[in-house]
């Protein structure tokens, strides 16, 4: 599948079948499977040879679609994860433990911020959070003798800040951590991190992946290009022999490929159990059966609503970064030349009892806690997703009290921008 345009792995990739076997990924309902003697089982536990034996640790249909995914992103190993909050958990607990410290864009999903602010600094691991529009200086000046990663999404949700990519994983490479992307808004139809130097790569499938409000799920996707055992020192999860599997060093036996994914796998799946169900997995595969078709209406839907929005006085301003004079236009042309993704942040004149009165004003775009989805649906982020941060805190992450996020389905832009109108006309 290496080949192959990324339209034909959206289709394709990820599941091959052989002679006779069915056309479409079999869903493997099965918690365990059978072995012939405990000797080939004990194999599986050593790590020693590869294969299931139970459906916590690992899927066949889970692993159809990781694979596809890791092929889309063009990375060396994947896993699917239950859910997109559990995909980032696992990414930086995978490498920084107790009395360790991890570099955070401060624009980044309300869930994201919490686990990271609250519950993993509850853990013991220190988070910095700083502007995704910081300069190299400012970024380098927030590294510490125990930062073990960076963190940053591409397309930032709900704000859309754009990541500086190449930027971020050079200082992060300067200072011998990865850098780890959250790449579920513009999926990697749009933008391929790992080809800007980014060596983690997560998702939260539940977005444009399935892409119909079906399926709650997430994916995690090493570049294999990060050399653990060049930074021996700071990763010894990874770099030192684990007692568990008797003694295995991941980044050795696995080598730069395999030691991130094994290691999430053999150990935090195996403790943490945040797995993906097989009947899931196969969702997740339909949605991505047609996700280059998805983004593109996506996109283009986005643009033409962002441009309507931009041309009403009765709008206070509009972020999308592909509108000239966007502050993020140049960035996303450079990461993102063939669209970014469907999902437009504006502010209508009058303030956060504005933004209210114009949501319940809609009549097609649904008000949830959901984006990217088919149908289109918007948030007020300040009421709800980011409802747990101070004014402070949501001035540091830029969200406006009276943002409104508004994620463009693939409905025809016309009906979408007539909706939007009535709403104003009746304020
Ligand atoms: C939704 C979202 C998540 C969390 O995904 P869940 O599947 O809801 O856990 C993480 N990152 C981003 C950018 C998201 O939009």
């Amino acid at each position: 599948m290496k080949n192959f345009n990324i339209e034909t792995k959206c289709v394709q990739a990820g599941y091959t079948p052989k002679n006779g076997e069915p056309r479409e990924i079999p869903i493997y309902q099965s918690t365990t499977f059978k072995y012939d003697t405990s000797e080939d089982m004990g194999k599986l536990f050593d790590l020693e040879a590869s294969g299931y034996f139970y459906s916590r640790l690992q899927n066949p249909t889970c692993d159809y679609v990781a694979a596809k995914i890791c092929a889309l992103e063009g990375g060396s190993a994947a896993m699917l994860t239950s859910s997109g909050q559990s995909a980032n958990f696992f990414s930086i607990f995978n490498i920084a433990n107790a009395g360790d410290h991890v570099i955070s864009s401060a624009s980044i999903y309300g869930g994201t911020f919490n686990l990271f602010n609250v519950t993993m600094r509850k853990m013991g691991i220190e988070f910095t959070f700083i502007s995704p529009d910081s300069t190299e200086e400012e970024i380098r000046k927030a590294f510490k003798p125990n930062t073990k990663a960076v963190f940053g999404e591409t397309i930032a949700n709900p704000t859309l800040h754009v990541l500086d990519i190449e930027k971020w994983a050079k200082i992060a490479h300067e200072n011998g951590v990865p850098l780890i992307v959250d790449n579920t808004f513009p999926t990697p139809i749009n933008c391929r991190p790992f080809e800007w130097g980014a060596d983690i790569v997560t998702h939260a499938t539940t977005k444009y992946m399935d892409g119909h409000a079906s399926t709650i799920g997430g994916c995690i996707v090493d570049s294999g290009k990060f050399d653990w055992m060049a930074h021996k020192e700071k990763f010894p999860g990874l770099t030192t022999p684990d007692d568990s599997y008797h003694g295995i060093v991941y980044a050795e036996k696995f080598g730069k490929e395999g030691a991130f994914i094994t290691k999430a796998t053999a150990q935090l799946m195996r403790d943490f159990g945040c797995t993906q169900s097989p009947q899931s997995a196969y969702y997740i595969n339909l949605g991505l059966e047609s996700l280059h078709l998805r983004m593109a209406k996506h996109c283009e839907n986005g643009l033409k609503v962002a441009k309507y929005l931009q041309s009403d006085s009765r709008i206070e301003w509009v972020i999308f970064p592909e509108l000239e004079g966007d502050k993020y236009h140049e960035t996303a042309k450079k990461y993102m030349p063939n669209g970014t993704c469907g999902v437009v942040s504006f502010a209508v004149k009058g303030g956060r009892k504005s933004a209210e009165k114009f949501m319940k004003n809609l009549k097609l775009a649904a008000i949830e806690t959901h984006v990217a989805d088919a149908r289109t649906c918007c948030l007020h982020p300040a009421n709800a997703t980011h409802r747990q941060l101070t004014d402070e805190q949501l001035k540091e992450a830029g969200i406006s009290p009276s943002l409104v996020r508004y994620s463009c389905g693939i409905e025809n832009a016309d009906d979408l921008i007539a909706d939007i109108k009535q709403a104003l006309d009746n304020m």
